[in-house]
């Protein structure tokens, strides 16, 4: 499953760039690639995609994270290179700071009131799109000033922000995937619910805390068997490098937080 995933993230990566960089004279499936993005299907009023991500993130969890965002890919290699740099670094869990939701509910304001500028600047397709005007200025110039945006501020913000966003990962993994995007946010809101989940079987965990290790998302608790759906980004490292089989994808059990009976006996 993790190889699955990487390979399709790398592919959609690849054809995001070339989009990007190329614009509508990009091959098909690059163009395909645009439409399979939330954003672009939202402010062109088709929905297709936002529909069925949302029906994938119900059924399955946050995919579209692991998979399709370019901005979540990019983290992903930076996160790679760090570990092949330094392998001894490694996560620890931290609890899910509520900022998120606060730049989520900031960022639907700012959509209701119609201040466009708050998504031209925080959504990850649209800082992909703004750094990326710096080769392509004509295709963005329109949209941009819409927003009351040069090209060249337009470009700075959107650099900064990937800038920011790959040190933030080198320090801290999906740091800006689990704090700050509002679209993940809102994809974790439905998430927590999804009919998917990752768990962790108690009876099979020997805590060697493999898992903990490796997830980029912080969101794993191994001393309390604990997974925060809501913030998963379905990557499945943590499947891939349990020594026993006692992390898994599975149906919606073990939603609630697990407490062996050893711990509950000793706490
Ligand atoms: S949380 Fe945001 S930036 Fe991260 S992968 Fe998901 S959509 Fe992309
Ligand atoms: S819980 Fe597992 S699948 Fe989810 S983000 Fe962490 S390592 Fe990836
Ligand atoms: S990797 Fe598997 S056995 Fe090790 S702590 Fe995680 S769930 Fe438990």
């Amino acid at each position: 499953m993790k190889s699955f995933r990487i390979m399709l993230a790398l592919v959609m990566l690849f054809a995001s760039l070339l989009w990007l960089l190329l614009g509508t004279s990009a091959p098909v499936y690059a163009i395909i690639s645009e439409r399979a993005q939330i954003i672009p299907s939202a402010i062109q009023a088709t929905f297709g995609a936002t529909i069925v991500w949302i029906i994938a993130t119900i059924l399955f969890g946050r995919i579209y994270c692991a998979t399709v965002c370019p901005v979540g890919t990019l983290q992903d290699i930076v996160i790679w290179s760090k570990r092949k740099a330094n392998p001894k670094k490694t996560f620890r869990f931290e609890e899910g700071s509520k900022i998120r939701y606060i730049v989520l509910l900031a960022y639907l304001a700012s959509l209701i009131a119609g201040i466009i500028v708050v998504g031209y600047i925080i959504e990850p397709w649209n800082i992909m799109r703004n750094a990326a005007s710096v080769v392509r200025p004509a295709d963005t110039a329109m949209t941009l000033q819409a927003a009351g945006l040069s090209v060249g501020i337009g470009s700075a913000i959107g650099l900064a922000m990937i800038v920011a966003i790959l040190i933030w990962a080198w320090t801290g993994g999906r740091k800006f995937c689990t704090t700050l995007c509002p679209i993940g946010t809102a994809l974790g809101c439905l998430h927590s619910q999804s009919l998917m989940h990752i768990a962790i079987d108690p009876d099979k965990c020997i805590s060697c805390m493999k898992c903990e290790d490796v997830c980029s998302a912080r969101c794993i608790k191994v001393s309390q068997r604990f997974v925060d759906n809501s913030r998963c980004i379905r990557c499945f490292d943590c499947t891939d490098v349990c020594p026993n089989d006692a992390i898994r994808f599975q149906l919606n059990r073990g939603r609630h937080r697990q407490t062996p009976l050893m711990e509950m006996h000793n706490s």
